[in-house]
């Protein structure tokens, strides 16, 4: 079966999640107070409720504790955002996401036990930072302090040779783990294959290394 999401908060943060988790094939049960945001996400979504998440009881009998993962998208009211995530916490959701506004809202939400502290801005404006002085990188993750992955794609000086030609590993201490090819990704025995115009490499390593590969290496 897949993955039931309940998205409290219909806002910007909130209806994006909302969409896209229902493209993938997840259900998703979305909820706000205001009317006008439900009605609008109705038919997108797999159900659309308003009810006020601060309500201990309308959440019980929504039966937030039967989903596997619920996203608290309520930024500006960070009343309402701290109080919905503790009613989550207390009716035992097991993974619950929430959205700060701010590094108090943020060091409170992490306190009362939310799994992970969404802050869009703050992460945006990391990869956005990245992405404008590299200019060869197509995107950018961070996936602790130390590491990241990169794509970039191949240039005329890597058409033709193989990764292992390239040894991203043995020259810059990173490692590509896939490809990007013409809209498939190849994982497998990409050590050997040849190095095509548009291909894209996905680079994992420490930052240092990935910037010293993308300055020097393509
Ligand atoms: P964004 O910046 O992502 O647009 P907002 O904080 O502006 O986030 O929007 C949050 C949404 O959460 C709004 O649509 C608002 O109506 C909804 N919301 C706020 N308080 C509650 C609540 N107590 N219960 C349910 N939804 C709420």
């Amino acid at each position: 079966m897949n993955k039931q999401f309940a998205v409290i908060g219909l806002g910007q943060l909130g209806s994006s999640i909302s969409i896209e988790l229902t493209n993938m094939g997840c259900e998703v049960l979305a909820i706000d107070i205001d009317l006008d945001k439900v009605n609008d996400y109705a038919d997108v979504v797999t159900q659309a409720v308003q009810a006020d998440s601060t309500d201990e009881k309308v959440l019980l009998a929504l039966g937030i504790r039967n989903f596997d993962h619920v996203i608290v998208a309520i930024g500006r009211n960070i009343q309402a955002s701290i109080l919905t995530t503790l009613l989550l916490k207390e009716a035992g959701v097991k993974e619950i996401w929430a959205k700060a506004q701010n590094d108090y809202h943020e060091k409170i939400l992490k306190k009362l036990g939310a799994d992970k502290i969404i802050r869009p801005e703050v992460e945006i404006g990391f990869r956005i930072a990245h992405l404008a002085t590299a200019n060869k990188i197509l995107d950018y993750i961070e996936l602790s302090k130390d590491y990241s992955i990169i794509e970039i794609e191949v240039t005329d000086r890597l058409i033709g040779k193989s990764i292992m030609e390239i040894d991203v590993r043995a020259n810059y201490g990173c490692n590509v783990i896939a490809i990007r090819r013409d809209r498939s990704v190849v994982v497998r025995n990409i050590g050997e294959l040849k190095l095509k115009h548009g291909d894209v490499l996905l680079i994992i390593g420490k930052s240092e290394d990935l910037e010293r590969f993308e300055k020097q290496g393509v």
